[in-house]
């Protein structure tokens, strides 16, 4: 069996550029709880200034339904993403930086080591709130501006938020960068590393047409958790034309098929997907909607 983090909500919704009202995200998180979902990125907590898709993030959690056994995860990105993060009923704090200095200086003006130093400490204190942390690796598979990130920088920023008290940890394809030789061989790397003791989940998106690929490959390695955005919503803020992340129902689709429970109704989520372009005005990218 394998677990879905649906990140749908947030992922792909903050690349996209049509704004949902907050009942329309409501219905679709409710919606995706109804197909089986049992795990959703529904919120981030950054500065709306930046990032005005996800501006109601509170307002969301406030009407969201609570009654269904869903985890429900934000993206927390510093102390003040914190401080907003622990008003809200979220259990699970997706803690995030980018492995390239290059990278997180122009996301978040910061180098990868001084990030590492605030968001430890901003780990630590989900921890003492007792909040569930997974520590999100982003770039893990290359960075559009620096290239190759090198096994021992993944290793030494997983192992400092494991230390602070993650509990999980995500390798995640920023700008879908990963090949599935590179994914078995990371997934290896990690395993050596922390053994059984961290769950390790992947977040691919599909850039260049690998991200089913890469699944593939990762569950092959033994990865049992994967990242997927219905109807394959979302994009790249670098690649204006770029497609989003991997499709969960396309992924669905492929486990179910090759005998491997997802715990999901493959066609209530086509429904969802089909309802989600109606919603965004467009077709979307996923494969199964198209049939
Ligand atoms: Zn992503």
């Amino acid at each position: 069996m394998i677990q879905i983090c649906e990140v749908g909500p947030r992922d792909g919704l903050q690349n996209e550029k049509i704004l949902l009202s907050t009942e329309q995200k409501v219905q679709l998180i409710t919606r995706l709880i109804n197909t089986g979902i049992k795990k959703i990125e529904a919120v981030s907590f950054v500065n709306p200034k930046v990032i005005p898709q996800m501006a109601d993030a509170e307002e969301v959690m406030k009407l969201v339904p609570k009654d269904k056994g869903v985890t429900y995860a934000g993206l927390v990105l510093n102390y003040s993403g914190l401080n907003r993060a622990l008003k809200t009923g979220i259990d699970t704090y997706h803690v995030v930086t980018a492995t390239s200095d290059e990278f997180n200086l122009k996301n978040a003006k910061k180098t990868v080591d001084q990030n590492v130093t605030e968001l430890s400490k901003v780990i630590e204190e989900s921890v003492q709130a007792k909040k569930n942390v997974v520590g999100v690796l982003g770039t893990a598979f290359g960075c559009p501006f620096a290239g190759d990130i090198s096994t021992d920088r993944l290793l030494k920023v997983a192992d400092s938020f494991v230390k602070a008290g993650a509990s999980e940890i995500t390798l995640a394809d920023t700008t879908g960068l990963a090949n599935p030789a590179q994914v078995n061989y990371l997934v290896a790397e990690f395993n050596k590393y922390f053994g059984d003791k961290i769950e390790l989940g992947l977040h691919f998106h599909n850039t260049r047409g690998l991200g089913l690929a890469n699944v593939l490959a990762g569950y092959l390695a033994g990865v049992r958790t994967f990242d997927s955005s219905i109807a394959g919503l979302g994009g790249c803020p670098f690649a204006p034309k770029a497609v989003g992340n991997v499709c969960t129902e396309d992924m669905v689709n492929m486990f179910e098929e090759m005998n491997v429970d997802t715990n999901t109704d493959l066609n209530k989520l086509i429904e969802t997907a089909k309802w989600m372009e109606k919603q965004m005005c467009k077709s979307l990218d996923g494969m199964l909607i198209k049939l």
